[in-house]
């Protein structure tokens, strides 16, 4: 595959929160000009509008808690039925179950499209929950930053929209010990499955986001620059 832009590619990013996914994710995204589709952006989109989703998901996902597989199920079917998806796209935070994975598995069989590779994302916990304590992120546009290692140019204010920054809720340091229990209990396993089927690409997230990326783009055909 030459020249990245235009290529069709189907990645899963996997690895623990905090670990850098949604930053790797924007970046590939880019690159190849596919969408980046992250559960986690949708559902707090959802609570931000306060649709009948959001309501519906809203305490979990501040308890630091899975929502259900079918519901979940419902919202990255639609999303990944619309038009941008058809050339490939970036998961980020999905799948996050054995079931969730079985979905995606038949979703693509059924369009005759399998993945292409799942990309894990490594870091040490205490990185991990140095990097989540410390994040901040855009309540109108998403964009994330890092107290200190990524902040933005005015403190506060999202440099790409100019928003006021906030701590994710789920965010705070209660709430990070439960959704790495979630991980550990619900999303691990599927480390193995994907390794057995010849997908997995493992990758040391620790470094900037740019080392991380030179990483997975030297690890994933297609993404070289
Ligand atoms: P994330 O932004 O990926 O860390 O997701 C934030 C929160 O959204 C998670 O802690 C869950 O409550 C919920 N969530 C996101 N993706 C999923 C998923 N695939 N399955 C279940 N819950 C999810």
């Amino acid at each position: 595959m030459s020249g990245a832009a235009g290529a069709g590619i189907r990645l899963v990013l996997l690895g623990a929160p905090g670990v850098g996914k949604g930053t790797q994710a924007d970046m590939i995204a880019a690159r190849l000009g596919l969408p980046h589709i992250s559960t986690g952006e949708l559902l707090r989109a959802a609570i931000r509008e306060g649709s009948a989703l959001g309501r519906r998901v809203k305490a979990t996902v501040e308890r630091g808690e899975l929502v259900p597989d079918a519901l979940i199920g419902e919202v990255i079917e639609e999303r990944l039925s619309r038009k941008d998806a058809e050339r490939g796209f970036v998961l980020d935070g999905f799948p996050r179950t054995v079931a969730q994975a079985d979905l995606l598995d038949r979703f693509l069989a059924g369009r005759g499209q399998p993945l292409d590779r799942v990309i894990l994302i490594e870091v040490p916990e205490p990185v991990i929950i140095e990097r989540l304590a410390g994040r901040r992120s855009c309540g109108r546009c998403g964009a994330t930053y890092h107290v200190s290692h990524n902040p933005p140019k005015v403190e506060g204010i999202c440099d790409r929209c100019g928003a006021a920054l906030q701590q994710r809720p789920d965010d705070a340091e209660a709430v990070i010990a439960e959704r790495l229990r979630a991980y550990r209990d619900q999303t691990a396993p599927l480390v193995s499955r994907y390794r057995s089927a010849g997908r997995l690409v493992p990758i040391d997230g620790q470094g900037r986001p740019e080392e991380v990326l030179g990483r997975i783009a030297a690890a994933v055909p297609g993404l070289r620059a």
